[in-house]
């Protein structure tokens, strides 16, 4: 096709599977284990090309294939690659290019399992982490040496919301030959596409917004062609595949995911100002607030808007903040975020659950951080929901 396609028909045409037989408008799925070897398939195994042949669905399905087509393309990256969580993406990723004697530099501003990650594990494998804050990045000239290999950061951190200044980032890891990963699951492709800024790897934990409906648990990893091999040779070995009727419901998912997403922005934004004002809170963080600390960032890169990620501190500690969330009538008490349902955690109990209390306090999380994931509902039922439970505390 000639004419550039934009990002709505993206999410729903890219990467589909036109089954000739029957001329299905939906990919099928190819609930297989494994696949007739042809001679073309030994041919492209002796090559060492197994991954463009059907042989057995670790490798490679083609209900995942034609998912990770369509991420590649609303990401603008050559190619995709999904695991089954967001954890084996990004574990599987780190020791793809890290070995015995590499540095990474990353921050504690990270998601509770990657933080818990790359602390508990890589230095068993004899990487060393050296730790920055992700919106002040001039750290890493200080922090890097000739062993830097890695820069690993949120684009908007978990569950703080900082933002990293990509451009900046991306200059600092061509300076240092280091590889650029981020993972951009609280923004989305929809929001920003870290990619054409220059970045070397995207994740994602498709678990969130990808999905969408709270109904897999996955991870994504994009880049160019070379990175997402090199990642796939390791995903074989290390065995994080995901299956296929996981990929068939992202599939499904992600068609929608720009009307999702303009919600979200539109709904979190207005939350996002009622908690503002409310005597019962004293503190919120949305980055396209005026009281957002890095603003100047925010409206550079968040163009569309910032996601449906709202954190706020009430005025009273972690007990009152259990309170608040136990009167919520609509929203429900779960961790995990990103899918149409309001869900709401505190990060001392659940995400960020393995760092001590010194830590959390350090990266800004203290009494009474509330983490909102605003969905899709009617705002102004939320809005309602979450006025009634903070008159309660
Ligand atoms: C949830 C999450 C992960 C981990 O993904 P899983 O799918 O739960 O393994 C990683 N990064 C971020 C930012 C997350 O929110």
């Amino acid at each position: 096709m000639d004419k550039k396609i934009k990002f709505s028909t993206k999410c729903i045409h890219s990467g589909e599977y036109i089954d000739k037989e029957t001329g299905a408008v939906n990919t099928p799925i190819f609930q297989s284990s494994t696949f007739v070897l042809s001679d073309e398939d030994y041919k492209k195994i002796l090559e060492g090309k197994a991954r463009e042949a059907w042989i057995y669905s670790r490798y490679g399905n083609p209900t995942r294939r034609a998912t990770e087509r369509k991420i590649a393309e609303i990401c603008k990256g050559e190619d995709a690659l999904l695991f089954s969580s967001g954890m084996a993406a990004i574990s599987t990723t780190l020791l793809t290019f890290l070995s015995e004697g590499d540095e990474i530099i990353t921050s504690l501003d990270l998601y509770g399992g990657t933080q818990s990650f790359i602390k508990n594990e890589l230095p068993k494998f004899g990487i060393r982490v050296r730790y920055v804050d992700p919106t002040n990045l001039d750290e890493i000239k200080e922090m890097a040496t000739e062993k830097t290999r890695v820069l690993y950061f949120e684009t908007l951190s978990n569950p703080v919301l900082k933002i990293v200044d990509l451009a900046q980032l991306v200059e600092i890891g061509k300076r240092l030959n280091a590889i650029v990963i981020v993972d951009n699951t609280f923004l989305t492709p929809y929001n920003l596409t870290p990619l054409s800024y220059g970045v070397d790897v995207e994740i994602h934990s498709i678990t969130k917004y990808l999905n969408g409906h709270s109904d897999v648990v996955g991870g994504v990893v994009v880049g160019s062609k070379k990175f997402v091999d090199m990642i796939w040779e390791r995903m074989i070995r290390y065995g994080g595949a995901m299956d296929p009727f996981s990929a068939y419901l992202l599939e499904r998912g992600i068609k929608t995911l720009s009307l999702r997403m303009e919600r979200h922005n539109l709904n979190a934004l207005r939350v996002a100002n009622f908690l503002l004002t409310h005597p019962k809170v004293r503190r919120v963080i949305y980055p396209t607030l005026d009281t957002y600390p890095y603003i100047i960032t925010s409206v550079k890169y968040l163009t569309k808007g910032a996601g449906g990620m709202v954190s706020f501190e009430i005025k009273g500690d972690d007990e009152d903040g259990l309170k608040f969330m136990r009167n919520l009538k609509i929203i429900k008490e779960a961790t995990s975020l990103g899918g149409v349902e309001s869900l709401v955690s505190m990060p001392f109990n659940t995400s960020h659950a393995s760092l001590t209390k010194e830590e959390r306090e350090k990266i800004g999380i203290g009494p009474g951080f509330i983490r909102l994931s605003v969905g899709i509902e009617d705002v102004d039922d939320l809005i309602w929901d979450i006025d009634q439970a903070l008159k309660k505390i």
